[in-house]
């Protein structure tokens, strides 16, 4: 699997609106977001899907998933409430291919989703 535009986001080679970043986490803004608040949760180490995490990094998909809550604590709406999404492959409707979490906020969700 070669890299996806998410390295060069990582490696600042691209511009994004980078909202946070730890030594092993970047969250930045969606291109083409689909909530008043929509940014993408990934780690730094390159990993393809949610099928390719390894016991070894379960760590590290808490981590990312904790950086969002706690982003969502920080920007205030953490008790009104929000959604993290995690797309894996085709029929989840995968587009890039470097694992990440969106977090939408800042409308109600539908559920059950499209
Ligand atoms: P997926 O469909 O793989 O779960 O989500 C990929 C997300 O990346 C999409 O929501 C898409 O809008 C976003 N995206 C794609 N290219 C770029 C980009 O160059 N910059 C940013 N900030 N987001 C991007």
């Amino acid at each position: 699997m070669g890299e996806t535009l998410f390295a060069k986001i990582i490696r600042r080679e691209i511009p994004a609106d980078i909202v946070y970043e730890d030594d092993e986490v970047l969250a930045f803004r969606d291109i083409h977001p689909q909530a008043p608040v929509h940014v993408l949760f990934i780690p730094k180490q390159a990993i393809a899907t949610l099928n390719d995490v390894t016991a070894e990094q379960a760590g590290l998909l808490g981590r990312l998933l904790l950086a969002a809550a706690d982003y969502a604590k920080r920007e205030g709406f953490a008790e009104g409430g929000y959604r993290t999404v995690i797309n894996c492959n085709e029929h989840g409707g995968q587009t890039v291919f470097h694992l990440h979490v969106h977090l939408l906020a800042g409308r109600p969700m539908l559920w059950p989703p499209g």
